[in-house]
């Protein structure tokens, strides 16, 4: 008897809808290849290396968890040590919220785990052939031809990889996604009790949060360190800006925002998250852009959360798991 051979599933993106998806398949007996264009995993869930070693989690700040499926895999996680519960030093109320540990990038590492990951490799193109989709990729120059692929990177970017499809392009004109600038401070000192406002207590700034670092477990406490978020219209107003304009002008709003003098910063660096927060999602987990042999995923389905792009990524996947049999 001759086997079929099972088909190859290309997964582009290595944030946690590319993670879950690739996840979910490869528990199905698939072996899915995951490609992302940066080093690391995690995309959006990320954490930074400033001088000396210092992290900051610039990207998001935490997750919660409100469905059943995401909720055993956050407990799975704290299980392993992959994440922890977070309590903020506001002692806000609302959904227990949980961080990386070490660093928020490593909430994504039990996804990842056995799962074949190259990184440095940027798709440039989708194009269907005879033999399945073709894609090619920046920094090899080389293709590969995949039965299916599940393409989980922000809408922007999957509109521009999919402008041979124009029906996806129109759903996906329909998603709005917020930029956002982050600042991370190192400071000399740690700042006052009260210094700094909670980020539910600003009001008329370009900053829309606030986090210390040393708040989250698992981060060495010093130096004192404060990743800052600007709003999402300060963002859209001010996104072409030097990232070192930038970093000056939201010190400025920290400055003014804080009683009294904050402690000599030792380190400041801007990052632009061009694609942040999905302001208007899609509606449904994923778009089926070829009869389930081309479809696209990610937190901008469902919402603004880490938990819609982990819902997103398994819907992606039992589709593709559902076609296959
Ligand atoms: C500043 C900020 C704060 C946030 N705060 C929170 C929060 O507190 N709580 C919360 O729940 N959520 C928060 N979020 C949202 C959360 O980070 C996202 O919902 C979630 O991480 C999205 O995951 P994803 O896999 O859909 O997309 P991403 O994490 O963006 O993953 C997409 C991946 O695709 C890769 N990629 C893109 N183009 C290509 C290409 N052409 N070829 C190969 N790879 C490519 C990228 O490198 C990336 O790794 C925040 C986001 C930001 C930016």
């Amino acid at each position: 008897m001759v086997s079929t051979p099972a088909p190859t599933v290309a997964v582009i993106g290595a944030g946690i809808a590319g993670l879950a998806c690739a996840s979910r398949l490869a528990a199905a007996g698939m072996t899915p290849v995951v490609f992302d264009k940066s080093r690391g995993l995690g995309g959006r869930i990320a954490t930074r290396r400033g001088p000396d070693g210092l992290t900051f989690d610039h990207g998001a700040q935490f997750a919660t968890a409100r469905g059943p499926a995401f909720s055993a895999y956050m407990r799975g996680a704290v299980a392993g040590g992959a994440a922890a519960g977070w309590d903020l030093p506001d002692g806000a109320s609302g959904d227990r919220r949980y961080v990386g540990t070490p660093g928020m990038s490593s909430l994504v590492r039990p996804l990842a785990e056995g799962l074949e990951i190259r990184g440095q490799h940027t798709l440039t193109k989708i194009e269907r052939t005879q033999d399945g989709w073709q894609l090619a990729f920046a920094e090899t120059g080389q293709t590969m031809v995949a039965d299916r692929v599940a393409l989980c990177v922000p809408a922007p970017q999957a509109s521009a990889l999919l402008s041979a499809f124009p029906q996806a392009v129109s759903a996906l004109s329909r998603v709005d996604v917020a930029p956002c600038w982050a600042v991370m401070i190192a400071l000399d000192d740690v700042p006052a009790p009260g210094a700094l406002p909670d980020t539910g207590q600003i009001a008329d700034s370009p900053i829309a949060w606030i986090a210390p670092e040393a708040s989250k477990p698992y981060r060495v406490a010093e130096p004192a360190r404060l990743v800052l978020h600007a709003s999402p219209e300060w963002s859209r107003d001010n996104l072409e800006r030097p990232a070192e304009e930038v970093a000056r002008l939201l010190l400025d709003a920290l400055n003014s925002l804080s009683k009294g003098s904050l402690p000599a910063t030792t380190h400041v660096a801007a990052h632009r998250w061009r694609y942040a927060k999905t302001q208007v999602p899609l509606g449904r987990p994923f778009l089926d852009i070829a009869d389930g042999t081309l479809l696209a995923g990610g937190d901008w389905c469902l919402g603004a959360r880490v938990e819609c792009g982990f819902d997103s990524g398994v819907s992606l996947a039992d589709r593709i798991l559902h076609d296959i049999g």
